[in-house]
């Protein structure tokens, strides 16, 4: 018999503890779910670890309302119910579970839905198209059945070792070898060179640039495709991986895997609940969700005011502020002028990548970056994963005599003075700014009210 220690499917399967709706996996660690089944009402919404042994006799036993199923149990999801949807009957596999009054288990797969919403926000149409799939597991199927329904003239998956029916990703990424070395013969060779002139839709259905390897290699080099219309990304988090923010810097549609997960959520909390609302709800949760995951950076002239109207900022929007030379800081040991005398200028940007990275990796945060963070193109990337980057303008350009920045505390700033350090930074500033903040008459808190009005804007575009 189950005690009190016993893990929640024990408990369940015993009749110990009721279960309305949640997510069966066999390791779930952190999951939006909970979250966003709390906006969309189907809660309470748990998370139900079980293992391999021990999921068939869950699944039979049925002693909840309504299951959202994932990673590795959506076969047997499928198999342990009386009837299936249309695409869960075609997939072979079920993410949604519902007990139907008479005890009946009915199975769905929400997936499909999600994820035509997310290739239907980039605005492109997939008809007559090439299309890439990256990955070859259970979403991958979900994605080539969408792909192929909306007219997708032909569907290529590739994976990282290649097999019968997919290419090899390095192939694609003009190499003549696998990750392992061995050699990738001339006609795969050949055939991936041409099929790159054609594609035009790119999908990465596999993990890779997921957090914590964010920082990871794009699984493919996005310059090589020169007919690119679209890229989607599964993966949520961050939210907008390498990939993604590649897409976008070339000016090509890009979507992240956030609204498939919401769009897939709606679809199976409509059935837990019997009821079907509609699809600007699924627009309502997705904009909440993006705005609690979200963490925004400013950036900005050494003593342009990033504390002081970061503090400010965060309080309108209910974020946390952090400040990364606190961090820095903290981290050193000693204030950052003796670092950087002792240690360099290279130790110290390093110390200040690390620390940045550690500020942003919660959401929910504004985040007050170093002065110097645009002096390494790595930062780029991390800035711009969970939010807008914004940019406090004031110091940019020369003010009148006297009234120049503070260089306490700055020793890159007293070093170089602020001409040169103006000169050599200012385009960065504006390269790296998705926001561009001026400096209100009225002070900190009136400048932080006009960032957030401008971070609203940025956000329902
Ligand atoms: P899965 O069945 O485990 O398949 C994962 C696929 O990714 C496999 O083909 C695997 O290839 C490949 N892969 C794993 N690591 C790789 C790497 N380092 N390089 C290249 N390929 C790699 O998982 P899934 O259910 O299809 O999910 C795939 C991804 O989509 C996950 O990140 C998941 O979180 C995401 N997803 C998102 C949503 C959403 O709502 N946004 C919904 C479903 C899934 P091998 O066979 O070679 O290992």
């Amino acid at each position: 018999m189950p005690n009190e220690e016993s893990p929640l499917f024990e408990l369940v399967l015993h009749g110990e503890r009721a279960l309305a709706f949640g997510l069966l996996g066999e390791h779930l660690g952190h999951s939006h779910s909970p979250a966003i089944h709390g906006e969309l009402g189907s809660a309470p919404y748990d998370l139900v670890e079980v293992p391999r042994d021990r999921v068939c006799a869950f699944l039979e036993a049925r002693r909840f309302r309504g299951l959202n199923v994932t990673i590795p149990y959506k076969k047997e999801a499928a198999q342990a119910c009386d009837e299936l949807s249309p695409a869960a009957r075609r997939l072979g596999n079920a993410n949604t579970l519902v007990v139907r009054p008479n005890g009946s288990l009915y199975g769905d797969n929400t997936d499909y839905h999600g994820f035509s919403r997310q290739l239907a926000s980039t605005g492109v149409s997939v008809e007559g198209r090439s299309c890439l799939v990256i990955g070859d597991g259970g979403a991958a199927a979900t994605v080539r059945a969408v792909l192929q329904d909306q007219g997708a003239c032909e569907v290529v998956t590739a994976t990282r070792r290649g097999s019968e029916h997919t290419l090899p990703l390095a192939a694609l990424n003009g190499l003549d070898c696998l990750p392992s070395g061995e050699a990738i013969p001339g006609t795969t060779l050949a055939q991936a060179n041409e099929l790159r002139e054609r594609l035009s839709v790119i999908v990465n259905a596999t993990p890779v640039g997921m957090y914590p390897h964010a920082n990871d290699e794009v699984p493919v080099r996005l310059e090589r495709f020169p007919q690119l219309a679209c890229v989607c990304d599964l993966v949520y988090n961050p939210l907008a991986t390498r990939l993604i923010q590649e897409a976008r810097d070339r000016g090509i549609p890009a979507a992240s895997g956030l609204l498939m997960l919401v769009a897939q959520a709606k679809r199976s909390s409509d059935q837990f609940l019997n009821e079907e609302r509609p699809d600007s709800l699924e627009d309502e949760v997705y904009k909440t969700m993006r705005g609690r995951l979200q963490s925004i950076s400013l950036i900005g002239m050494p003593g342009c005011g990033k504390t002081r109207t970061g503090l400010h900022l965060a309080k309108e929007l209910g974020y946390e502020f952090v400040d990364v030379d606190d961090l820095v800081v903290a981290e050193a040991g000693m204030p950052i002028p003796q670092f950087f005398a002792t240690q360099g200028e290279e130790a110290f940007r390093d110390l200040e990548t690390l620390c940045t990275a550690q500020a942003l990796a919660k959401p929910g945060r504004v985040v007050a970056t170093g002065g110097g963070v645009v002096t390494r193109e790595r930062n780029r990337f991390l800035l711009r994963q969970n939010g807008p980057v914004v940019l406090l303008t004031r110091g940019l350009e020369a003010p009148p005599q006297g009234e120049d920045l503070t260089l306490e505390g700055r020793p890159v700033s007293q070093a170089k003075g602020l001409d040169q350090l103006r000169a050599e930074r200012a385009p960065l500033y504006h390269a790296w700014a998705d926001i561009k903040v001026d400096p209100h008459p009225d002070g900190a808190r009136a400048t932080a009210r006009r960032a957030a009005r401008a971070i609203q804007t940025w956000m329902s575009l």
